[in-house]
């Protein structure tokens, strides 16, 4: 369906935040919770003794916090949860499912917090309430009728607490599955299994205080303006401290380009510090074509200088497989990489004269850029063996910062949250619990929507999230979850994965981060970790939305109780009268979490071990890796596009706040492909006209008809949509080599004038 009205397009910004940030999230934040459920949210967000901001994982300082520890996108989240519109008993009386399906995202989230369970009963054209013990005991009813334990698929997103996922993960495995698919399949799992390869973790390996020393920061693949705004904080005391920044992105973005402070006067009369001292606008994919060419001149530079670039102690004592991936620079042509990048050679010299400056103190950041496409874990690899090359990492000022997308998606990986966990996970969790854990791999996230859509009358369940809008290839996901016998959500609020159900369908309202949590013993914490490897607790403070609310935790928990009934000798619940027992037994099952319970108590948290900041590899002989890929590109048929999906300023993952998207200059719409001015000329296209977008898998074609053709700064032959608009053309094949994570970011399209 077409937006009614054309998007209002205005020129995008130079920078990011200033004025217009404070009063966007002011209008958010009044708008939705009033002035004083605002304030009240607001003063506890990032603060030690507060709750930790629902949106992205960037993490807070470790010592002093400013009082406005957020940011507009973080206030945005904060406002959608603790609005005071309830999507309750009359609402779903009023609106049929259908009718719900026919509103957008927006307009889902507008609508509130939801304040009781739910449940759609087979052949029922309406949600109606049910109790929680009615839900409980219909989730076992058909969890135990399953022929087969592995025909359960327990989705996790990003948001849940280390307590609820290890007890998640601690049911799931109970009840004989590993069919534990996340959103981490469709974010950074490239990262993890490149950089597991490369240097024995699969983490990132810098603090705050890297970047405070750094000489380079090389941004790739990632804008921080919107994603994760306050990394623009961090971006600018480093530029203050004489970093240069670097950014590679096929778009212009204005958060890369300059930040003005909102918490400083001048940033409020947008004076701005500019941030990338060269901006590298990389075709669509071009990112490993890029890499290799300076890992190239790098060769080159050394050939010409020995010692003057590679760091041989380095090399010779931590790494190994040098040689293959000099082999594979110098056998690339430079004509073949310079096109297949589309920056110039000279551009790539003046890129490694900034990344030799000083003493070599490189971070190197990603994100999505980088992840989503099929040669993402080469891709990764190749920053890895950048940093390899000449010893940047594991000292201050220097290191890989993989920038993680959702506030708890790194703990819930490190609770357990994953297909295939290892071994020795598995067998302390079996000592700790007396429980035989399944061995055979479950469902990632492609894996599960292809075997809910192969076998009918699955059970789904999703612990957070909006599954449908996060997936690839929206009707095919949406024909798998209505393939299944049972879907169940707990969630806070509304979405569009809610209306595609099987057979029967349940919502189960859970707390937001920002409300108290009462059990038996009292108040609960729980505790998350940030993208930098730092745990610490998470207090909400708010009266929760609706006396029917329960923790996820209490969600859980119930659960297992209800569905194992006699087949289990664990207490569940003691873990849920009190959280304490359930980090007493993480302690015992993950390592680094000693005294668990006594340094979460902690202000500010503690940091986890992490091998590779130490310079110790966690790999099978001990050595970090270089990686020797053979060139991999992704290539289009004559005439057709790489399309990107993205998301806009107004939106955090899957949640839509608003319809704007200030920075790129797009209002009142999302229904909106960006294209390169001379892309559209050649197809007779004209500025804000409607097209159809085609795209091509195999044999397969996906359209999706009326976006708005918005002219952007964007090389020739690349374009960008948000999602989740555009998921539909997302092939579920489509997936990174090594990671099977959707190639969201590359999908071979074309474009012509709209037929509507
Ligand atoms: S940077 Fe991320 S975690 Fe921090 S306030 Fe903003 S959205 Fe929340």
């Amino acid at each position: 369906m077409a937006s009614e009205q054309p998007p209002r397009v205005s020129a995008p910004k130079e920078k990011a935040a200033g004025a217009a940030a404070v009063a966007s999230s002011l209008n958010h934040v009044l708008r939705s919770a009033g002035a004083a459920q605002g304030a009240k949210a607001l003063l506890g967000l990032n603060q030690v003794d507060g709750f930790d901001c629902p949106s992205c994982a960037w993490p807070d300082p470790d010592d002093h916090r400013a009082k406005t520890e957020f940011c507009e996108n973080g206030a945005k989240a904060i406002a959608s949860e603790v609005t005071l519109r309830r999507a309750d008993r009359e609402f779903f009386a009023r609106y049929s499912v259908t009718e719900l399906r026919e509103q957008s995202d927006y307009w889902h989230d507008q609508r509130g917090r939801l304040t009781e369970p739910f449940v759609l009963r087979e052949n029922a054209t309406h949600y109606e309430p049910i109790s929680w013990d009615d839900a409980f005991a219909l989730i076992a009813k058909e969890l135990i009728s399953l022929p087969t334990p592995d025909q359960g698929i327990f989705y996790t997103s990003g948001r849940a607490s280390n307590e609820a996922a290890f007890l998640y993960q601690l049911f799931v495995r109970h009840f004989g599955t590993n069919n534990l698919p996340d959103c981490s399949n469709m974010c950074h799992e490239s990262s993890g299994a490149a950089l597991k390869a490369s240097i024995g973790i699969g983490k990132g390996t810098v603090t705050l205080e890297d970047f405070y020393e750094a000489d380079t920061i090389l941004c790739i693949g990632q804008n921080p303006g919107t994603n994760h705004p306050r990394m623009l904080s961090a971006l600018e005391t480093a530029v203050e401290n004489g970093a240069e920044i670097v950014a590679v992105n096929p778009l212009r973005e204005a958060g890369l380009l300059g930040f003005a402070h909102p918490q400083k006067i001048s940033g409020l009369f947008n004076k701005a510090t500019p941030l990338a001292s060269q901006y590298l606008q990389v075709r669509i994919n071009g990112d490993f074509a890029l890499l290799r060419a300076l890992g190239k001149e790098l060769f080159l530079r050394e050939n010409a200088r020995p010692g003057s670039v590679l760091d041989k102690e380095f090399i010779s004592q931590h790494t190994r497989d040098l040689e293959s991936y000099r082999d594979m620079c110098e056998a690339s042509s430079w004509d073949d990489l310079v096109t297949k990048c589309a920056v110039s050679r000279e551009k790539i010299e003046a890129l490694a004269d900034t990344v030799l400056r000083g003493k070599k103190k490189l971070i190197t950041c990603w994100a999505m850029g980088l992840t989503q496409h099929r040669n993402a874990v080469a891709t990764i690899r190749e920053i890895a063996n950048l940093h390899l090359l000449i010893g940047a990492i594991g000292r201050p000022g220097a290191g890989l910062c993989p920038v993680r997308g959702h506030s708890n998606v790194q703990g819930d990986r490190t609770m357990g949250i994953f297909e295939k966990m290892p071994e020795a996970f598995l067998s302390s969790l079996d000592k700790e619990f007396s429980i035989k854990c399944p061995r055979a791999h479950g469902h990632d996230t492609v894996n599960a929507i292809h075997a809910m859509h192969r076998n009918p009358g699955q059970v789904f369940i999703a612990l957070g999230g909006n599954f449908l809008q996060a997936a690839p290839d929206t009707d095919f996901t949406a024909s798998a979850l209505e393939n299944c016998r049972l879907t169940a959500h707990i969630a806070t609020k509304l979405n569009r994965s809610h209306l595609y159900t099987g057979e029967v369908g349940l919502i189960l309202p859970c707390l937001g981060r920002s409300e108290h949590d009462e059990q038996r013993s009292g108040p609960q914490f729980v505790t998350c970790e940030n993208s930098m490897g730092v745990v610490q607790r998470s207090k909400g403070r708010l009266d929760p939305a609706s006396p029917e609310l329960r923790s996820e935790t209490y969600i859980i928990s119930r659960l297992a109780e209800t569905t194992l009934a006699d087949r289990t000798s664990i207490d569940w619940q003691k873990f849920r009268n009190n959280y304490d027992h359930i980090r007493e037994t993480i302690e015992r099952v993950v390592p680094g979490f000693e005294n668990y319970n006594e340094r979460a108590r902690k202000d500010g948290g503690f940091y986890l071990p992490n091998g590779a900041k130490d310079r110790s590899w966690d790999t099978q002989d001990g050595k970090a890796h270089f990686s020797a890929a053979p060139f991999d590109q992704f290539e289009v048929c004559e005439g057709h596009l790489i399309l990107q999906t993205l998301r806009s300023h107004d939106q955090f993952n899957t949640t839509v706040y608003g319809l704007n998207d200030r920075y790129r200059g797009v209002g009142l719409g999302r229904r909106v492909i960006f294209l390169n001015p001379e892309d559209m000329k050649d197809r007779g296209i004209t500025p804000v006209g409607l097209v159809d977008i085609t795209s091509y898998w195999q044999e397969e074609e996906r359209t999706l008809q009326a976006f708005y053709a918005i002219p952007y700064e964007i090389p020739r032959g690349s374009a960008a949509a948000y999602f989740p608009e555009a998921n539909p053309l997302v092939p579920i094949d489509s997936t990174a080599l090594g990671s099977n994570t959707p190639t969201s970011k590359a999908v071979e399209i074309s474009i012509r004038p709209s037929s509507t």
